[in-house]
């Protein structure tokens, strides 16, 4: 048996990965109902998916796209956000939130995070709209499923002319005081990439409560092509088509559709099984809250979908850093990763709008002392408790 250096710990028998989808023989057999129905394209298992993803969040439209980088970009670019214009967000995201503002030739503009949450900070978001002259857009994460504080956000988009797009990759299913994510925002926007709380391999979805967004969004993510012009092929269909703008290619296949439709049904338990993982987790680190925070609940009413378990060091209590913790995890043959590395530290950001490290500290402190940790519904008790035995025999030998 492997033992780790210093813990003396015994390393797990196998590898725990960071993140895992849960694929049934309901997901299988939906994928080959589609393969033999020879139908592969954007179909009728994509319309019955957005039919039924729209009522599970009770949103008048939805709009199934490859991505939701995809769902991100159409929903910018169907508020109207265009060259030298501004869109604010947060550094505490993924590659996708900050470039689709550059893709419509706008600017990002950056926004520190709470340090309790790690999301987009109200009050300095409102600070920041007062320089912000050609905001049109603001761009709230929520971290890891826990809900942004919306009303907050919608009012000071409100007062400043700002629509929110909510990049909503982490919430399905979360809820903010009582209502779904999912109507909050002017468009929210789904990821269902195969880390994600459900999958679809690669997909996306955009929810709206507006009929003339979501008509831009459709037609956008089909190449800016009247009506749809997936329905061409069929006996109803005509093959006459107008090019009206030079859209994108974002449609979502009816092979990824029919996974999200199994996973759509299954959502609820997956979620069930998250939330135990985290309270499991939470109960447990109680025990070594002087080295580690864990990351706060929903409050009271609210639902956090638990996407994410991203556990926070106290570095001050620890000899070691985060980097070296995870190399200790590592070698206990577990799985993790960090969200995120903050935007602004990245070279091209810091290279294109001159970004310090210290200029948003709360994002650079929480990326510096976060360990996300293994949570998926696949996980079993064991693998739970082998995490978090690692993680209490690591911060403790570690300890000063
Ligand atoms: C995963 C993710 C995205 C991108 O989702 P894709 O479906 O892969 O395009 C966007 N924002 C955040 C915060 C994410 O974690």
């Amino acid at each position: 048996m492997s033992m780790t250096p210093t813990t003396g710990l015994p390393a797990r028998a196998t590898f725990l990965p960071f993140a895992a989808p849960t694929i049934g023989e309901e997901e299988i057999a939906e994928v080959v109902d589609t393969l033999r129905s020879g139908w592969l394209t954007s179909g009728p298992k994509v319309k019955r998916f957005e039919e039924e993803f729209a009522a599970k969040v009770g949103a008048a439209h939805a709009i199934a796209v490859n991505s939701c980088t995809a769902a991100l970009h159409l929903a910018l670019e169907a508020v109207g956000v265009g060259e030298g214009d501004e869109v604010l967000t947060t550094p505490m995201t993924f590659a996708a939130t900050g470039e689709v503002i550059r893709y419509l030739g706008a600017t990002p503009l950056l926004v520190d995070i709470d340090p309790v949450t790690m999301n987009i900070d109200a009050d300095a978001l409102a600070e920041a709209t007062r320089k912000a002259w050609r905001a049109k857009a603001v761009i709230p994460v929520h971290i890891g499923g826990l809900m942004c504080d919306m009303d907050a956000i919608t009012q000071i988009a409100r007062a400043h002319g700002m629509a929110v797009i909510e990049d909503a990759a982490h919430t399905f299913p979360s809820t903010y005081k009582g209502r779904m994510v999912g109507t909050l925002g002017h468009v929210t926007c789904f990821s269902f990439y195969s880390t994600k709380t459900i999958t679809t391999g690669e997909g996306g979805m955009a929810t709206t409560q507006d009929e003339g967004l979501a008509e831009r969004m459709r037609m956008m993510s089909l190449h800016g092509i009247s009506k749809n012009a997936w329905t061409r092929y069929t006996a109803a269909g005509s093959w006459k088509y107008d090019i009206l703008y030079p859209g994108f290619k974002y449609n979502m296949p009816d092979i990824a559709a029919a996974l999200g439709l199994a996973q759509l049904r299954k959502a609820e338990e997956f979620h069930r099984r998250r939330a135990a993982i985290a309270q499991r987790y939470t109960e447990a680190f109680g025990a070594i809250a002087e080295l580690v925070e864990p990351p706060p609940d929903a409050p009271v009413g609210d639902v956090h979908s638990w996407h994410l378990y991203i556990l926070r060091l106290r570095l001050e209590a620890l000899r070691i850093g985060r980097d070296e913790f995870i190399e200790e995890l590592k070698r206990a043959n577990i799985g993790v990763s960090v969200h995120f590395i903050p935007l602004h530290l990245h070279p091209y950001y810091v290279e294109t709008y001159g970004y310090q490290p210290e200029d948003f500290p709360h994002a650079l402190a929480s990326y510096q002392r976060s360990i996300s940790l293994p949570i998926y519904p696949k996980m079993t008790d064991e693998d739970v408790e082998s995490v978090i035995a690692a993680v209490t025999a690591i911060a403790r030998a570690q300890a000063k």
